[in-house]
């Protein structure tokens, strides 16, 4: 990709494209990491699927009605968006109990949460992503009551449409992260960044076997396979 690198992640690189203001490509690389990036490691092939599949969840979001920065995808390993200032929080969805809910709350490992439960978290690496409330976002995330009400109410929105998609790919949507930001000239936040299984927890809805990150960060399978038969399942039902 040439173009200026306005900024370098974890699992992507973002470029400004001369001559497209109000545009990015996001590039995404083939590093995993976990555990605030205390486990790391590349493996060629996940740039190409997680953009396959990012790519793929955000058009058939785009079909479902829901606005987001997403363009198109523009080679294996690259996506056109609008450019968007981040908001500095994730928003967090469970419809099953897992992760960090269970350690921090004693809930009983893959539990139904009934209704969703919604959490939010303070990006910020230096303090390890933090829980946050409401009163803590308002404080330090430079957002109003309507926006949190209407990143919480997108949420759910894209829950819906997501639990859709997946069932019909016999998956179960047991949690994923969002995040949002605003375009230039609009105050509204529109849903931002990727929906991958780096983000998402998808369990098999017969066996519960995992079919996300959760197999790197455990050490219980490989990463690239298992994201390649989530491609393949996704694929299948379109
Ligand atoms: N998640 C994410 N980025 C983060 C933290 C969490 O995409 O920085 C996703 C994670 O993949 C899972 C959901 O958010 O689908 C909830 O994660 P949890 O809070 O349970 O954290 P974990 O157990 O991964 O530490």
């Amino acid at each position: 990709m040439t173009g200026n690198l306005l900024y370098e992640g974890k699992a992507k690189r973002v470029y400004q494209v001369e001559g497209t203001p109000g545009q990015l490509v996001l590039a995404y690389k083939d590093d995993v990491t976990a555990f605030n990036g205390e486990k790391k490691d590349i493996l060629p092939g996940k740039a190409r699927l997680n953009n396959a599949i990012s790519s793929h969840i955000f058009q058939e979001l785009h079909e479902r009605g829901i606005r987001t920065h997403f363009i198109k995808k523009l080679s294996a390993t690259e996506q056109l968006v609008h450019q968007t200032d981040i908001v500095p929080l994730e928003v967090v969805v469970r419809n099953t109990a897992a992760g960090s809910i269970v350690r921090r709350l004693g809930i009983e490992p893959k539990s139904a949460l009934t209704p969703p439960v919604i959490e939010l978290f303070y990006k910020n690496d230096e303090l390890g992503d933090p829980l946050m409330n409401d009163d803590h976002a308002l404080l330090l995330c430079d957002v109003t009551h309507e926006d949190l009400n209407a990143m919480k109410a997108q949420a759910l929105e894209v829950n819906r449409q997501l639990i859709d998609l997946f069932t019909a790919s016999g998956l179960e949507l047991v949690d994923f992260k969002l995040e949002f930001g605003r375009m230039a000239g609009s105050n509204n936040v529109v849903l931002a960044d990727e929906i991958s299984p780096d983000t998402c927890r998808l369990w098999d809805l017969e066996t519960r076997e995992n079919l996300d990150k959760d197999v790197y960060r455990q050490g219980t399978g490989d990463l690239l396979e298992v994201y390649e038969k989530l491609m393949t399942r996704l694929e299948a039902s379109l």
